[in-house]
């Protein structure tokens, strides 16, 4: 559904700021048996609201299709640095608001339950997960997280009433997967208590702005969230913003916390002020962008063809989702690269969206590979530290998104 109004104020003032072309849902890896299938792709493109600056994608696809037709693959505790990170965001999170023994914490998107089980273990708070994916709910299930296997809406929020309300609501990358904002926002309202906190983590559009994050654009992302947008839509709910943090998690994301009434801590004019000063909801600053992104094609392609006109054998090293939209803009294939790693059961043996390139476990890198291309660049340190002492010979192509 192509998108024609913006999300937070209606306004139909919307200009093409980031157009990536056409591309499958980034998200969905492929089954052998579906490579013979054709695939849907429809138009990447970023918007930007000209009334109120908020970003958001030129289409949106329904919500069945991106996490219930297909295994959905994102799987919240499948690497260190997720767990790490959702431990230290419970803890975070229980000590601001001075969580206790039995309250209520939910987790919309909650995935296998990572979060809330840290919220669990390390706050004795009570817990209910609520995510779409019935492959994924299953796996919280059976890791003994109470989840609801639905959609944040009416069903999931009555569970939530009925015990009581929660003292607090995450949602950690979901809140910029929703279509309908102002209506997860009045079912979250009604399912928060009075004195609750609602607790979101989304990428930074000043993030992918400053780091040229254009792979972090993708289907399945419907909003890029910036401060001043946020601040203007949540004062029509009663809703403060009354702190934000900057991470690095997922290449670069952002922690709002919102209540109702409440005061801004100093942090949140410090954001806005970065927004500004980054010209963020200027357009021409998109337009420098687009140019910078097709350069970072045309350098990253002529590394790769001087790798395989060498004689190179050039591979790719973990199947993240980012990696797809990086795959499909640059028009990279098998043709480029013969397979890409990953650690993820859920991921090898299938293969990428669009461009089929099939995942292999590390185990398939023989003596005869002598390029690896990084794929998610925001843990590519951990990567090369990983793969570089087993495999000395292999030299890492790293995309360098900052030009
Ligand atoms: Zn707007």
């Amino acid at each position: 559904m192509p998108v024609s109004i913006c999300a937070l104020c209606q306004s139909g003032d919307l200009v093409l700021a980031l157009d990536l072309g056409f591309h499958p849902l980034a998200d969905t890896f492929l089954k052998k048996e579906q490579l013979m299938d054709p695939e849907v792709r429809y138009p990447l493109q970023m918007l930007l609201c000209k009334n109120c600056g908020h970003a958001m994608s030129s289409y949106i696809v329904p919500p069945q299709k991106r996490y219930q037709e297909n295994d959905y693959s994102y799987d919240s505790g499948n690497s260190k640095v997720s767990v790490e990170h959702f431990g230290e965001m419970a803890a975070d999170i229980s000590k601001r608001v001075g969580l206790q023994s039995g309250d209520l914490v939910v987790d919309i998107g909650s995935s296998v339950g990572t979060l809330l089980e840290a919220f669990r273990t390390n706050a004795g708070a009570a817990v209910l997960g609520v995510e779409p994916a019935y492959n994924i709910a299953e796996v919280a299930l059976q890791n003994n997280v109470p989840t609801v296997n639905d959609f944040w809406g009416e069903r999931a929020a009555a569970e939530v009433v009925q015990a009581g309300k929660a003292k607090v609501i995450t949602s950690t990358n979901a809140f910029n997967h929703i279509g309908d904002l102002d209506s997860f926002m009045q079912t979250t309202l009604g399912a928060l208590r009075d004195d609750g906190t609602f607790v979101f983590e989304v990428p930074y559009l000043l993030h992918l702005v400053e780091l040229l994050a254009f792979d972090t654009i993708y289907l399945e992302h419907t909003s890029y969230f910036a401060l001043r947008p946020l601040q203007q839509y949540f004062k029509k709910f009663g809703l403060v913003i009354v702190d934000v943090q900057e991470n690095t998690y997922m290449g670069g994301t952002v922690r709002v916390s919102v209540t109702r009434g409440g005061t801004e801590s100093p942090a949140v004019a410090a954001c806005l002020a970065k927004e500004e000063a980054a010209k963020l909801f200027d357009e021409e600053t998109y337009t420098t962008m687009m140019r910078k992104v097709q350069q970072f094609k045309f350098g990253l392609l002529q590394e790769l063809l001087d790798a395989k006109k060498g004689g190179g054998v050039v591979i790719g090293i973990g199947a993240a989702t980012k990696g797809n939209t990086l795959l499909n803009y640059c028009g990279i294939d098998t043709t480029l690269l013969d397979f890409i790693t990953d650690a993820s059961p859920r991921k090898v043996g299938k293969y990428t969206p669009g461009s089929h390139i099939p995942i292999l476990p590390d185990e398939a890198i023989t003596d005869a590979v002598t390029h690896a291309l990084i794929l998610p660049w925001n843990i590519g340190d951990f990567l090369k530290g990983k793969l570089g002492p087993k495999y000395p010979k292999l030299a890492f192509i790293t995309p360098h998104m900052e030009q």
